[in-house]
């Protein structure tokens, strides 16, 4: 490991860039991880933790910047750490993450030279996100303040203007602020327990222009709620104003219970022609505009004439059966959580979807004890698991129901190489892999692949 030690400075070139978007250089041939370092970068840094075959450095000062870096939009990126990314040009973010996914295929699932469609970016890598929760703290002086976790911390960042989120967030948060300040309303203290709001949660439905404002509160009704509900009603399309009962000491935002103080209790949105209503516990995908062309390319990849019959696995609220239900003969879909098959099956007959059916259990338990019984008709597979990936004993099952396409899409490659391998093993082929960049000035990217029996 050469003679470096803990607290050395060093100037490094940054000649790569790690999975989560570190950059690395090398000092005497030994491997060094900077955070918010970029490729192309002259840096110096410090040493921090040195293991034995690589390291740790923070930058302290940048020499030469990189020709990719760009002016951050946000002020707060470095300290937040839910942007990677804030600093380097989006064509070059496309990039890292189209070699993210390759080299992923290439070293853990051992595919030689695996050929990839270009990554489908965004138009605008900002505004994107539909939903966002921020946490209510106190700040030094007494006053109340709404942001972001420091990265890895409970301690607040005031910022009420994410760049990734909707700007009516800003107007919202500050009104409730307001309201906080002049009703004396105090937030909710982690380490007392004491103290009332904790969150505040924010969902728009882009195809409508609806907008939710829930409050994570640690108690069973808002004190002077009127005057809440007056100043945010001033917001145009204000459909739901809510309340999420959370008493617990826990690091989960919402409370099982929620109570509306005024309007519908959600609010209702759109991917394509199909109709959804959210309601704060929902899961929703929080980048409508990038979902439309992520379940468009699942489209064209399942290649449905109206015959077939789809299992649509890990369903979450039904959103890609549904999209797949009006070109399909018969689609089933698969989801453990009980409250989202609930609005998979309510979301059907709300669009009145009537080929659609729905399993509550875990994919890897249902599905084979389904083809267990009588032997389950497939034609198309779709799996859309959680970053873990699938469990082998669901994969198997899969290979037995023989379909003649199975269409992967995956949020984690590492586990997506994993799995495609074990698939490829057993008579299957890519036919193609498509990333689209869901989350903008993150690390993370959808793959979508689409695998084919050999005949
Ligand atoms: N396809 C959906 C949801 C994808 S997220 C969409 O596009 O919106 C992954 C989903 O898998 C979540 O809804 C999660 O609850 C569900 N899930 C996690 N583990 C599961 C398992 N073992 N079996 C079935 N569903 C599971």
């Amino acid at each position: 490991m050469s003679d470096l030690k803990k607290n050395d400075k060093i100037i490094l070139k940054i000649e790569d860039m790690g999975i989560d978007g570190a950059g690395i250089g090398k000092a005497d041939g030994y491997t060094l991880f900077v955070k918010d370092a970029l490729i192309g970068d002259e840096i110096e840094a410090v040493l921090m933790k040195l293991k034995k075959n690589y390291g740790y450095a923070r930058m302290i000062k940048i020499l030469v910047p990189s020709p990719h870096r760009i002016e951050p939009k946000c002020p707060v990126h470095r300290q937040c750490g839910g942007c990677q990314f804030q600093a380097l040009e989006y064509k070059e973010e496309l990039k890292f993450k189209q070699n993210k996914i390759r080299n992923n295929l290439i070293r853990i699932g051992g595919f030689e030279n695996p050929l990839m469609e270009p990554m489908l970016g965004m138009e605008e890598p900002y505004f994107y996100r539909n939903k966002a929760q921020f946490p209510v703290g106190t700040d030094k002086e007494g006053n109340p303040v709404a942001g972001f976790y420091a990265g890895r911390t409970h301690s607040i960042i005031p910022c009420t203007d994410c760049c990734l989120g909707q700007p009516v967030n800003q107007d919202v948060l500050n009104r409730v602020l307001e309201y906080m300040k002049a009703c004396q309303i105090p937030a909710y203290d982690e380490k007392n327990r004491t103290g009332l709001i904790r969150h505040i949660l924010i969902r728009s439905a882009f195809a409508t222009g609806e907008i939710m404002v829930c409050l994570v509160i640690n108690g069973t009704c808002l004190p002077k709620k009127q005057s809440l509900i007056s100043s945010l009603n001033e917001i145009p399309n204000m459909t739901s104003i809510m309340l999420s009962l959370n008493t617990e000491n826990t690091n989960v935002i919402l409370g099982k219970e929620t109570r509306i103080l005024y309007g519908q209790g959600y609010i209702t949105d759109c991917i394509g022609n199909i109709k959804f209503q959210i309601s704060p516990l929902s899961f929703y995908q929080v980048n409508p505009d990038q979902t439309k062309v992520l379940y468009q390319k699942v489209l064209e990849y399942a290649a449905l004439s109206g015959t077939e019959t789809v299992w649509d696995l890990y369903c979450g609220i039904g959103t890609i059966s549904l999209f797949l239900a009006e070109k399909a003969k018969k689609v089933y879909g698969v989801e453990i959580v009980p409250q989202a098959v609930f609005d998979a099956r309510q979301n059907a007959s709300l669009n009145q979807i009537e080929n659609v059916e729905f399993y509550e259990g875990k994919a890897e338990e249902v599905v084979p004890e389904l083809f267990e019984k009588t032997p389950v008709q497939a034609d198309v597979v779709v799996v859309d698991p959680p970053r873990k990936g699938c469990e082998e004993r669901l994969l198997q099952t899969i290979i037995q129901m023989n379909p003649e396409r199975i269409v992967y899409v995956s949020c984690d490659s590492a586990t997506l190489a994993r799995d495609l391998r074990f698939v490829c093993d057993r008579g299957y082929e890519i036919k193609k892999v498509q990333g689209v960049d869901q989350f903008g000035r993150t690390g993370h990217v959808e793959t979508v692949t689409l695998l084919v029996r050999e005949p």
